[in-house]
């Protein structure tokens, strides 16, 4: 295992794999997650800009729409190809929503065939919930007729 101390300073140690782990350093790249709201739902609204932005097209996303909420659409699919992706981080750059994440700290596990590298949204949505102030402005809230106050209605007499 190389470390790296400074420019130019490197530390070679060995280490007993997989008995001794070192954990990835902050700011590394691992396998993605979809983040959830507290309610549990995805962040995700579906815009397809990360799989717009994906050099490798290896993100796969079907749109759904609520019938009950102002956040207009949602993944019914949400599939990414962990083999073909080339670990860029240019899904997590483009999505508007901090919807995707590459904070897992684990790297894409080995498999024994491409198509148990296909992870989907319910494989992929983990971790804690992530919330934003304006999260409230997505919710439609219910239209209230506020009645005037009596002194403002014509009597007609
Ligand atoms: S990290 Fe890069 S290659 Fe991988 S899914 Fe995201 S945009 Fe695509
Ligand atoms: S993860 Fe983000 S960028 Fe990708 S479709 Fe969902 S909201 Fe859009």
């Amino acid at each position: 295992m190389l470390e790296r101390r400074g420019p130019g300073v490197n530390l070679v140690s060995t280490i007993s794999y997989p008995e001794e782990r070192k954990p990835y350093p902050p700011g590394y790249r691992g396998m993605h997650r979809l983040t959830v709201r507290p309610d549990g739902r995805p962040r995700c609204v579906a815009c397809y800009m990360c799989a717009t932005a994906c050099p490798a097209q290896c993100i796969y996303i079907e749109a759904g729409e609520y019938e009950d909420q102002a956040i207009e659409k949602y993944p019914v699919r949400f599939e990414i190809d962990e083999l073909r992706c080339i670990v860029c981080g240019f899904c997590v750059e483009a999505c508007p929503k901090d919807a995707i994440r590459m904070d897992t700290g684990t790297h894409a596990p080995s498999v024994l065939s491409r198509p148990l590298a296909v992870f989907d949204k319910e494989a992929l949505m983990k971790g804690p919930p992530v919330e934003h102030p304006s999260d409230v402005l997505t919710y439609r809230v219910p239209l209230r007729t506020v009645a005037p106050p009596d002194e403002d209605r014509g009597t007609g007499e």
